[in-house]
């Protein structure tokens, strides 16, 4: 490929909210010609550590609309493509004041008092279950948990089955200037591209040159992001537990023999940088914490875990915006969220783009029934 070459679209971060925007423009702009620009091999970003659990929820209408729309693109590609996921039956334990903030949040489903004792679910979940006074246990919701790594790859090698769409990995974007009908995009090489639109789906690594701006125009800042595996088999119909309140859930992962216990961690501003980003005592100590307040059992059977970084926003909701001084749209700030939410996330970003550079030469591909929300 000769680097002076002009894209359609140029996509900068092949992570899990670049790979959905790559796989929806393909369906939709056939024609165009796309460019997708990895600084190292596609998947490997915050996507590369997610635990991929997805459950329809939003703490805002946008963000239940991003959640539906995002749940409807996920079942679609599971169906079309038989990929084999975890599904757990949800149950909620909160205090009784949280019931109608859980109410609202859920999309899609119904959350009900649960029909079960204190015992049989706390046998269900290997462990006593601690219910407070004030507390109480509902069901309802589905969660689901994918490969996100996989997903990505799939989405990207499926969309360079089309002639049109090309792929970098290992180079980075260094450089971004206007041009009067786009921008030139300079990579690590030294090689330039000319893309028409362009999206940066940079994860992370947006508080870094050369999208720096656009982090500290929108006050993104990235935070560690931790979930413990507790040992265990979980039985194929195990259920998973979510804690709102203490923003935690604990999730079977049958195929792995183990259990995912994802909580928060307030540990801001580190850098996305693989080697440097560990599982520290105090992170242990915060979700043994919790642990031993709900499910006791499970604390000493915490092994190891999974960490990594996310952008965050200040309202903790992903952002989608068009960035006038580079001249592009921007979408990430996935918060803790970015897997569930990509595919609305991606949809939002192509309609920005595409309302910023409209496609004059033909009318887009419409978006499947089953998930545009219509039906
Ligand atoms: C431990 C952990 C568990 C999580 N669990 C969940 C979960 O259960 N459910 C959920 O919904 N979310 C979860 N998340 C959050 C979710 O993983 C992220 O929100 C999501 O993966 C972010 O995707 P992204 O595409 O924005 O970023 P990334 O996946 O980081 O992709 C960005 C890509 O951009 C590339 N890049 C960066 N700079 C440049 C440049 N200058 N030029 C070219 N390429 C560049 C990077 O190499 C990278 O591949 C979890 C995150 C972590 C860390």
């Amino acid at each position: 490929m000769t680097m002076a070459q002009d894209f359609d679209l140029v996509i900068i971060g092949g992570g899990i909210i670049g790979a959905w925007a790559l796989h929806q423009a393909v369906e939709r702009y056939p024609h165009w010609k796309i460019l997708l620009i990895d600084r190292y091999r596609v998947g490997d970003g915050a996507t590369s550590h997610s635990a991929g659990v997805l459950l329809a929820t939003g703490k805002s209408e946008r963000e239940r609309r991003l959640a539906g729309q995002s749940a409807r693109f996920y079942k679609a590609l599971r169906d079309q493509f038989s990929i084999r996921t975890t599904q757990a039956p949800v149950y909620w334990l909160a205090d009784e004041v949280f019931l109608p903030d859980i109410r609202r949040a859920v999309v899609d489903f119904d959350v009900q008092p649960a029909e079960v004792s204190e015992a049989v679910l706390g046998a269900r979940l290997g462990s006593r279950l601690n219910v407070g006074p004030t507390e109480c246990l509902l069901s309802g919701g589905l969660a689901e948990s994918y490969e996100p790594p996989l997903m990505a790859r799939m989405l990207i090698s499926r969309s360079l089955a089309s002639a049109n769409v090309s792929c970098i990995e290992g180079l980075g974007v260094r450089h971004i200037g206007r041009t009067g009908n786009g921008v030139r995009l300079t990579l690590a090489d030294g090689a330039n591209v000319h893309a028409r639109r362009t999206l940066v789906a940079t994860g992370p690594w947006t508080n870094e040159s050369p999208f720096k701006a656009i982090a500290s125009e929108h006050g993104l800042r990235v935070k560690k992001v931790v979930a413990l595996h507790i040992d265990g088999l979980a039985a194929p119909d195990a259920p998973a537990l979510f804690l709102p309140q203490s923003d935690a859930y604990l999730m079977p992962l049958p195929a792995r023999n183990q259990w995912l216990f994802s909580f928060r961690c307030d540990e801001w501003d580190v850098r996305p940088r693989k080697h440097e980003l560990e599982i520290n005592n105090h992170d242990v100590q915060i979700a043994k914490a919790t642990l031993g307040q709900y499910l006791p059992d499970l604390v000493g059977l915490c092994r190891g875990g999974r960490v990594f970084c996310d952008s965050y926003s200040p309202d903790g909701e992903p952002l989608v915006t068009l960035d006038h001084s580079f001249n592009v749209v921007f979408a990430g700030a996935g918060s803790g969220a970015g897997f569930r939410l990509a595919p609305g996330i991606a949809n939002e970003a192509l309609e920005l783009i595409v309302s910023a550079c409209p496609d004059r030469r033909a009318t887009p591909e419409p978006l499947p029934a089953c998930v545009d929300g219509s039906k």
